[in-house]
């Protein structure tokens, strides 16, 4: 048969093709060298929009012209996530070398499920660097998912069927001999509701324990809620305690919780997503004390670690227990004592089968600060949230929401005051002028029934400025919008 030219996928001309490949570099750089002059997000014009309905081509486009489309249509409408003035949800803002991991990962284009490669190599590195980090021992098994959701989807499905009572493995949920219970506080993130209910085990299951006046889960009311359950005829199966809560930055008592845990032969799983990590941070890490004690922990390297999208880590203290769960071995999926297929699969640590070399941007980001860099500039993110928690508390037409406790700040603009309906309206309509005008990017929640703005200090490139002109154009745009 005779080969026809033009099917593969590789550039007909490899010098052009380094010649696009170093513009979009060069240009890469020059937006993230610039990023402080820009707006921290705009909206995409309808033409723009309008570009976006064009079929599936049909034919080929030169790299060049495909790279100078998206340049035009995509890349100026970003989340603004990486802008030093991004203060919404909770993010990292990626990094150089992160981006450069990511495409040095697919370049290596190594599938991480399994092999004998130095990407494997590299993937148990990293991950045994993070288990390092968090205290917990060599012997637990560690995996990077997606993200936090997945790597609280990793270790609450070891919990759930460690604490099962029969095999769920073979026998599914439907045949559990006493309901499970799962405890965590009523500030905890979606993502723990969303993982009980696919692991078949309703929302039911999921008990919220009141917090404190500093949302913290009630240690008490836990324990109340545990012995009812028990009463009940109830398996109480988990706690799910919060390092680092989503609405406030508020840690739970890890020490009281994995204490009541041991007691009641019931699994400790922490969600460490936000706040898993200031374990590495010295001025910070007696929030996480009792952390090394948990059964099972997520925490998200793309938040904190500032690692580029995708990268969270679920760590299970019973690597053991881990592999009896996800493993999985098909006549098509054999290790070898050589070759290719040596050594351990890393699928046997969670869902996905074909995973990508995410341990690259990480991999490379660590090396190249050093964790005493990244623990400085957590560190650095909690004096800033104090930084502005005091100028909110300085000024009478500010009122801070919550109690601040690491680089999560709830304030909202009082100004004359008002019914919560209307502070709310006002508030809401401060948090989108100023999305809209590029200056700050603050997004809001509800806590306790009041609403609230809310800025998530997490850029490593904000400074003290950027806070004091979030300050100031909240008051400018209130004062504003609220009738004289
Ligand atoms: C962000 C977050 C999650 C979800 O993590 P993703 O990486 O967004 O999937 C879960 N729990 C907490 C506390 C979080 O802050």
């Amino acid at each position: 048969m005779q080969d026809r030219p033009g099917i593969t996928l590789d550039p007909e001309d490899w010098e052009a093709a380094r010649g696009v490949a170093h513009r979009i570099v060069d240009d890469a750089i020059t937006r993230l060298a610039g990023l402080r002059d820009g707006p921290v997000w705009q909206q995409m014009p309808d033409a723009v929009r309008a570009s976006f309905a064009a079929k599936v081509p049909q034919g080929p486009t030169p790299l060049a012209e495909v790279y100078d489309e998206l340049a035009r249509t995509i890349l100026p409408y970003a989340m603004g996530n990486k802008h030093p003035r991004f203060f919404g949800w909770y993010m990292g803002a990626g990094s150089l070398t992160g981006a450069l991991g990511e495409f040095l990962g697919a370049i290596d284009a190594s599938n991480l499920g399994g092999g004998d490669t130095g990407a494997a190599a590299a993937d148990r590195q990293v991950t045994g660097w993070l288990t390092a980090l968090m205290g917990f021992p060599q012997t637990a098994g560690a995996t990077l998912t997606s993200g936090g959701s997945m790597a609280n989807m990793v270790g609450l499905t070891v919990a759930r069927n460690a604490m099962a009572g029969v095999d769920v493995r073979t026998e599914g949920v439907t045949d559990l001999p006493q309901p499970l219970r799962f405890y965590t506080s009523d500030q905890a993130h979606s993502a723990t509701q969303k993982a009980l209910e696919a692991l078949g085990l309703g929302s039911r299951s999921l008990r919220l324990v009141p917090t404190d006046a500093g949302f913290r889960m009630d240690t008490g009311a836990l324990e109340r809620m545990i012995a009812e359950d028990r009463a009940a005829g109830l398996r109480p199966a988990c706690v799910i305690a919060t390092a680092g809560s989503t609405n406030t930055g508020a840690f739970d008592d890890l020490v009281s919780i994995g204490a009541i845990c041991r007691r009641e032969g019931i699994w400790f799983h922490v969600d460490g997503c936000i706040g898993a990590l200031v374990r590495i941070a010295p001025g910070s890490r007696h929030l996480v004390a009792g952390i090394e004690a948990a059964d099972s922990l997520a925490l998200d390297p793309h938040k904190w670690l500032q690692t580029p999208f995708e990268c969270g880590c679920a760590i299970v203290r019973d690597g053991a227990r881990q592999f009896q769960t996800f493993a999985m071995h098909p006549a098509y999926l054999q290790e070898q004592p050589r070759g290719l297929a040596a050594g351990e699969f890393l699928a046997d640590y969670g869902f996905d089968l074909t995973r990508s070399f995410k341990a690259l941007k990480l991999w490379m980001s660590l090396k190249e600060n050093g964790v005493a860099r990244f623990g400085r500039l957590i560190d650095r993110h909690v004096e800033l949230g104090r930084h502005l928690t005091r100028a909110i508390q300085a000024d009478p037409r500010l009122e801070l929401m919550a109690p601040t406790t690491i680089n999560i700040v709830c304030f909202r603009f009082r100004g004359r005051g008002g019914t919560e309906t209307e502070l709310k309206a006002l508030n809401t309509e401060i948090m989108l002028r100023m999305q809209e005008s590029g200056i700050a990017a603050p997004t809001d929640t509800t806590l306790r029934g009041r609403h609230s703005l809310r800025a998530a200090i997490n850029s490593h490139r904000v400074r003290a400025d950027d806070l004091d002109l979030l300050v100031a154009e909240t008051i400018r745009l209130g004062e504003a919008l609220q009738p004289a």
